[in-house]
């Protein structure tokens, strides 16, 4: 889901010419407490910070977790907290001139990481998105509900011209997390790749994604005809409906045998207890869906 933000502003104006206050979604009470809509003072950039004007913000499940708790949402709720973190939008300021990389008017990604520590066991291995001290953006600090925000220079993501800005939203979160999942498979053309909740917020980028790597797609999702119209529109070659009783037996026979890249982005127990029984020997089965869902 992506919602505009009504409003407009000169690049150029700084600093000085924007409002004191604007438009912000705040979470201030307990777990399980709604937004408040309200006006919030806007935050100047400190130094290796710029000052985004958002244009659209995604809605992401993981806000749920910011807003309701569980998941990995902390113990006790950070308040009062600005959620979401799936932003884009222009720089109409800069905390630090010419060191960062980025000047006004650039359109820039804000994503879920906000800040990493460079100096752990993840970021010294060149994990950085397993950063054990890192900052979540809209969870640890103020996100993207909100018209402006200021975010260090060094997370923002250069998003390149003439791209729908509404599209890029999900692509900062579901799109990176289902692209890295199929790319770390190194997946070779013509081969089978099941995706398992294809047809969901992951499961449609990743039908995209691994057509575009040449693979053929067999998605599983539930509750038939439509997902399954939606599926193959989309590029899959083949659907199967997970209710089915002979689900196992369908996809080896559709896959010639069973499939090489397993995408599993459902968090169902069952997902993974089939799984394994339609992979072909050798077969990479990645796990993407995690939680307690029965
Ligand atoms: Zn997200
Ligand atoms: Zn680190």
């Amino acid at each position: 889901m992506t919602r505009e933000f009504s409003g407009s502003c000169d690049l150029r104006q700084g600093l000085a010419s924007l409002p004191d206050t604007a438009p912000a979604a705040v979470l201030t009470g307990g777990y399980g407490d709604p937004y408040t809509v309200t006006r919030t003072r806007i935050s100047h950039p400190g130094p290796k910070e710029a000052l985004v004007q958002l244009a659209y913000t995604g809605v992401c499940h993981g806000d749920v977790y910011v807003r309701d708790g569980g998941g990995p949402a902390p113990k006790v709720p950070i308040r009062p907290l600005i959620g979401g973190h799936e932003g884009v939008g222009t720089i109409v300021a800069m905390g630090t001139v010419g060191m960062d990389g980025f000047t006004i008017g650039d359109v820039v990604g804000i994503a879920r990481r906000s800040h990493v520590c460079g100096a752990c066991d993840a970021c010294m291995h060149g994990e950085e998105n397993h950063c054990f001290n890192q900052q979540v953006t809209g969870s640890h600090r103020d996100g993207t509900f909100q018209r402006y925000v200021s975010f260090p220079t060094s997370q923002l993501i250069p998003i390149p011209a003439k791209i729908a800005l509404p599209s890029v939203c999900p692509i900062l979160c579901a799109g990176v997390t289902v692209h890295t999942s199929l790319w770390l498979m190194k997946p070779q053309p013509s081969k089978w790749c099941i995706i398992v909740g294809a047809a969901g917020g992951l499961g449609h980028l990743g039908i995209k994604y691994a057509k575009a790597m040449d693979l053929k797609v067999l998605a599983i999702d539930g509750n038939g005809a439509e997902k399954e119209t939606f599926c193959k529109k989309i590029g899959a070659d083949a659907f199967v409906d997970f209710g089915r009783e002979d689900l196992v037996e369908t996809v080896v026979a559709q896959t010639d045998g069973g499939a090489d890249y397993i995408l599993v982005l459902s968090p169902h127990q069952s997902s993974y207890d089939t799984a394994g029984q339609y992979a072909s020997f050798g077969a990479q089965i990645m796990a993407v869906g995690i939680g307690n869902a029965q």
